[in-house]
């Protein structure tokens, strides 16, 4: 699946905001929005203009879209699978893009980004229900257990990330066994389960103008 393989902290600076791309380093003085937190190009330093109400609604709808390392034809189709369910289509955007594959492994803190999970499913090291997944989009539900491959635990960075494991927490809707490098999904998360900076309102009336 084609993903972005541009400058990462170039997409935090176009939305002026930090959007955790790329793990630790987000979280120290090296983060490009800790630096210069100006817009990314010629005009960067020029004073930003006004945005309409169609232009905030669409800088929203990017966050979340590059929060999650999407590209726009497939963060539509979420959008629009999240349309047909019952309920709010902003919560249930959310938690489709919640249940990844991808995102779950970094939510268990197997990954420190979201581009990394996706790279470490992809490369195999990681088994669903006992049964080998390599597709970072691939919807997970309640009940099912990700756990890292017999092979890849000898590696050495699932050694030294089974110690860090043990120092950091994970959300509510998770549990993680940090011996058996193992976690479950107990639960679909509610819109405040999931700490997100985002008004996924505006994603809505994005694409419903
Ligand atoms: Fe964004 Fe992280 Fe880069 Fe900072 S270091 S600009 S938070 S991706």
């Amino acid at each position: 699946m084609a993903r972005y393989t541009g400058p990462v902290c170039r997409i935090c600076r176009r939305e002026g905001m930090k959007l955790f791309l790329k793990g630790d380093r987000c979280m120290s003085s090296k983060c490009a929005i800790e630096r210069r937190n100006t817009r990314p190009g010629q005009h960067g330093q020029a004073r930003a203009r006004k945005l309409s109400g169609r232009g905030v609604q669409l800088r929203e709808k990017q966050k979340v879209r590059r929060s999650y390392g999407l590209l726009e034809r497939q963060f539509k189709r979420y959008f629009d699978i999240a349309l047909s369910r019952p309920g709010k289509t902003g919560e249930n955007l959310l938690q489709l893009l919640e249940m990844r594959t991808d995102n779950i492994v970094y939510r268990l803190g197997f990954a420190d980004s979201r581009a990394q999970a996706r790279q470490l499913v992809t490369h195999g090291h990681f088994r669903v229900n006992g049964r080998k997944l390599d597709i970072p989009s691939a919807t997970l539900k309640p009940g099912d257990e990700v756990t890292v491959r017999e092979n890849s635990r000898n590696l050495e960075y699932f050694k030294t990330r089974a110690l860090m494991l043990n120092t950091r927490g994970v959300p509510s809707w998770l549990r993680l066994d940090t011996t058996a490098l193992a976690g479950r999904i107990l639960a679909v998360p509610t819109r405040q389960d999931l700490e997100l900076p985002f008004d996924e309102a505006l994603v809505v009336e994005y694409y419903q103008r």
